[in-house]
């Protein structure tokens, strides 16, 4: 895999009521107040990404000392397309979809939230 030099490895994390304005690299923050997590793309592009926490979007686990994100981050929408897990604090690259199986998580999640919201469905998501 291609590296570049500004590529996060280890996130630290940061429990704020707003989520600032300017993220900082490598720092992913947390809203519990907004139900909100924010970091700049670990790829190193500067974008930011936006993860809302809920039943049907991300979920976060703390452990006292790191936080572990799911599902993966998939920057489908960047030109950089990253995509990669955040596992306590730790990025762990994932490969990059290709077209139809992004189209396919889509739909997967699309039908998830359907299913989650008429409440028809009670099981946890597939990671
Ligand atoms: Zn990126």
């Amino acid at each position: 895999m291609k590296t570049t030099k500004r590529q996060t490895k280890v996130l630290s994390h940061k429990f704020v009521e707003f989520i600032p304005d300017v993220l900082e690299d490598g720092v992913i923050y947390i809203s519990t107040t907004y139900a909100t997590a924010s970091h700049k793309c670990c790829c190193g592009c500067g974008k930011e990404v936006v993860t809302p926490i809920s039943p049907t979007d991300w979920q976060i686990v703390f452990d006292g000392e790191t936080v572990s994100l799911f599902p993966s981050i998939g920057n489908w929408n960047f030109a950089c397309r990253s995509h990669y897990w955040i596992t306590k604090n730790k990025v762990e690259w994932a490969p990059r979809w290709p077209k139809r199986r992004i189209e396919d998580g889509r739909a997967y999640d699309k039908w998830f939230k359907e299913k989650y919201f008429s409440g028809t469905l009670k099981k946890d998501r597939m990671v």
